[in-house]
């Protein structure tokens, strides 16, 4: 810096709404001596600082240093200025409307301030359930509309006593112009409500539900983003009670605990595990199950691993204190609706299944589940992304050049809205099967919509004709609406969040998308930018009886390319133990017929039919079993690859599996163990992947990877083929932001869309 510079103006991109922002510059300024201002802009936020060169180095350090914590410098830019001669700091006043495409800060968890003070018997918000400051707390669940005041959040029903009032409008204090400010003087409520929808009388809501969890009873808490449905992790019996009546066969259920500490009795951790656990947005972290734990088995059965999540708001600290151990706490919504938000609501949807209701009287604004991750290799795999995440916008490498939406897929459903450069996901809204589901999308879009001040003049939607999503954008009052083929959507996204506009080469490896020939696709290997693409190689395909009810039959995948190896004069090969006869019969005819039997080239298939042929699992009881079987069965085992070559035909390079899936069930029928050749299985798909892979990039001259599509939730296959490639020096993009099911999938159209509108109007 020069020395005769005495004053600078500065814009400031990223998370700094509603964070402790302002107040934070404005002690920097008062420790530095500096006069000046701040003021909110349209797209930033503005500030001017003027004073001793050495007060301004000092400040430029400490703001690129250590900001607050949930502050996000996403882009800093440094002005010399004319200096005015001003000696104080003051703070302009936020934006009187709110500004198209402004940053919403995502709920976070509770800060080690607050909770300091929930635990401090001197304090005078001792024990209270909501305490909060501008370094955590409810904000996107909360929010109605923008700027972040309180008056437009769901705190305005509650007005603040003097002395929370004093610390609003003090400066120096941590919850200066917190909007979520309160106490129990002035704050929500709790209450303890039977199964009859009874208020309880009681003095402590949080004890009452703690005996009833202790007594094995299922309370459904309701929490930041929507109802959970809570048992005690340790009981058996309540734990097989919450899926009987929740209807939930084998898919595991996450345990809330109160503490790192508590987290390591439950699982086996490591470095990186610990710290996504701990992190601010305390997602769920998906972990080793811990040997001798005391979590009832059928929380996550026999997988090998557990969800784990730590207490991430004050009612959650206190609920886990007072039960004294692990809670099972799963989402409050049978299955096919969205999470109940209010009581109301908990006690139409959830009345079957919840025996009390521990809740409060501030209203949920919207609804967010929690975030799924687990981790491979250190970095993370996002599974699903919702609470602490959403709604943070996330880059568009080509800028679109009008406001647009996204759709999303049928299954694992989110959508984005977007402006300019900048991509708002929502949080995870789920599968599209019912009209609750549609509805809540409907709500979800037009709450988003209006938060962030877009009006869509164009859609995206997937080429499917029969998807939810694609009749959603249909009705969209909407200017245009364009299509993009599923795999390429994959690969865009990961391409996107990387920042990469160019040409790639992307592996999109998931359960079924609609390809441009008609068939259903799930392995594919695209040369592909964001306006276009070139499938340049797949997977062989093969008849799927039953269509998407093959995904939840594994032998009926396995059954396809047994057609196929008829077809070519080898005989039945494959065993189904375990499957009649009969019903074997059936489906052999439906698939000689062609009767709801189209032709897939699907990597999720392929996984599910050789789980089957290894007898892992011949039925999945959740989305993805056969998948989480075989990668579990393989844990710990090396694994040679078994012939899984490649064909030239005239649609392409085809990977044909047959010999790969006849080598299997050999070694099988001659006694091999299961767990080895489900590690050659995965070793043989590594190879292949990373082989074709690198041929097509070294063909068409390209040094990145792309790696999308649900399959790559898979860690072993996916730590496994990044390897590979970067040990032949390739770049590999991998998911990071997002996850690598479809949960992504409306990013990748938003990127493309962008792309394309950005081009015609070039
Ligand atoms: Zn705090
Ligand atoms: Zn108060
Ligand atoms: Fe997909």
């Amino acid at each position: 810096m020069p020395d005769a510079t005495s004053a600078l103006r500065l814009h400031v991109s990223g998370v700094v709404q509603g964070v402790g922002f302002r107040p934070f510059i404005h002690r920097l300024a008062a420790r530095h001596r500096l006069g000046g201002w701040i003021r909110n802009t349209d797209a930033d936020v503005e500030i001017a600082i003027e004073g001793d060169p050495a007060g301004l180095d000092g400040f430029i350090q400490a703001l690129r240093g250590h900001v607050p914590p949930l502050v996000r410098i996403d882009h800093l830019q440094i002005d010399v200025a004319p200096r005015e001669g001003l000696v104080d700091f003051t703070i302009g006043e936020s934006a009187t409307h709110g500004l198209p495409g402004q940053v919403v800060t995502p709920d976070i968890g509770i800060c080690a301030d607050c909770e300091r003070e929930l635990l401090d018997p001197h304090d005078r918000r001792y024990r209270y359930p909501f305490i909060t400051c501008t370094n955590c707390g409810p904000r996107y669940s909360v929010i109605d509309s923008m700027p972040y005041d309180r008056e437009r959040t769901s705190m305005r029903a509650f007005v603040q006593c003097p002395a929370c009032c004093r610390e609003y409008e003090d400066i120096g204090d941590r919850r200066y112009h917190s909007e979520t400010n309160s106490c129990p003087a002035c704050g929500p409520r709790l209450g303890y409500v039977d199964a009859r929808g009874d208020l309880v009388a009681c003095a402590d809501p949080v004890a009452e539900a703690a005996r009833a969890l202790k007594s094995g009873a299922i309370v459904a808490v309701r929490g930041l983003g929507g109802f959970h449905l809570a048992v005690d992790a340790q009981c058996e019996t309540a734990v097989a009670r919450l899926r009987a009546r929740k209807r939930r066969d084998g898919k595991p259920f996450a345990v809330l605990v109160r503490s790192l500490d508590a987290a390591e009795q439950v699982a086996d951790l490591s470095a990186a595990e610990r710290t996504w656990l701990a992190m601010a947005e305390r997602p769920i972290v998906i972990a080793p199950r811990a040997q001798g734990s005391e979590i009832a088995r059928s929380v996550s059965l026999d997988l090998g691993t557990i969800g784990v999540m730590l207490a991430y708001t004050p009612l959650h600290i206190l609920l886990t204190e007072a039960v004294g151990r692990p809670v099972v706490l799963t989402s409050g919504n049978p299955s096919g609706l969205p999470l109940a938000a209010s009581l109301a609501e908990a006690l139409a949807n959830l009345g079957d299944i919840a025996d009390g209701y521990l809740t409060h009287d501030r209203e949920i604004v919207a609804r967010v589940d929690d975030s799924v991750v687990r981790l491979a290799d250190a970095e993370p795999v996002i599974l699903r992304r919702a609470r602490g995440f959403a709604p943070l916008p996330l880059p568009l490498p080509v800028a679109s050049p009008v406001a647009l939406v996204a759709v999303g897929p049928h299954l694992k459903n989110t959508f984005t809205v977007a402006t300019g450069g900048h991509a708002f996901v929502s949080p995870h809204i789920g599968d599209l099967d019912t009209l609750e589901a549609e509805e809540h999308w409907v709500a979800t879009f037009s709450s988003l919509r209006r938060l962030f001040g877009i009006e869509p003049r164009v859609a995206a939607r997937d080429l499917h004709p029969e998807y939810s999503s694609t009749r959603l954008a249909a009705v969209l009052p909407v200017e245009r609406v364009l299509s993009v083929q599923h795999h390429h959507a994959h690969i865009a996204a990961v391409a996107a969040e990387h920042g990469v506009r160019g040409r790639v080469i992307g592996v999109a490896y998931d359960g079924t998308g609609y390809g441009t020939d008609g068939h259903t696709w799930g392995a594919e290997f695209l040369v592909a930018d964001l306006t276009g693409y070139r499938r340049a190689g797949h997977l062989r395909y093969a008849p799927l009886p039953g269509a998407d009810l093959a995904a939840r039959t594994p032998w009926r995948a396995a059954l396809g390319y047994q057609s196929l190896l008829e077809r070519e004069g080898e005989p039945a090969t494959f065993a189904f133990n375990g499957v009649e006869r009969s019903t074997l019969e059936v489906v052999r005819r439906q698939i000689d017929r062609g009767v709801n039997c189209p032709l897939a080239s699907s990597m999720g298939r392929l996984f599910d039919a050789a789980a089957a042929i290894l007898g892992i699992c011949l039925e999945s009881r959740f989305e993805g079993e056969a998948a989480i079987r075989l990668e579990t069965m393989a844990d710990g085992k090396a694994g040679v690859a078994l012939p899984f070559d490649t064909v030239e035909t005239d649609e392409g390079v085809v990977l044909d599996p047959l010999p790969l899936l006849l080598a299997l069930s050999e070694a099988r029928r001659r006694g091999r163990d299961a767990a080895d050749l489900a590690a050659d299985f995965h070793q043989s798909i590594a190879v292949a992947t990373a082989r074709l892979a690198a041929r097509f990039a070294e063909q068409e001259g390209l040094d990145q990877i792309a790696l999308g599509g649900g399959v790559f939730q898979n860690a072993r296959l996916l730590r496994t083929v990044v390897r590979d490639l970067e040990r032949r020096g390739f770049a590999v993009l991998r998911p990071r932001q997002l996850p690598p099911n479809d949960g992504a999938i409306s990013y990748g159209q938003a990127a493309i869309a962008a792309a394309r509108l950005a081009l015609d109007d070039g």
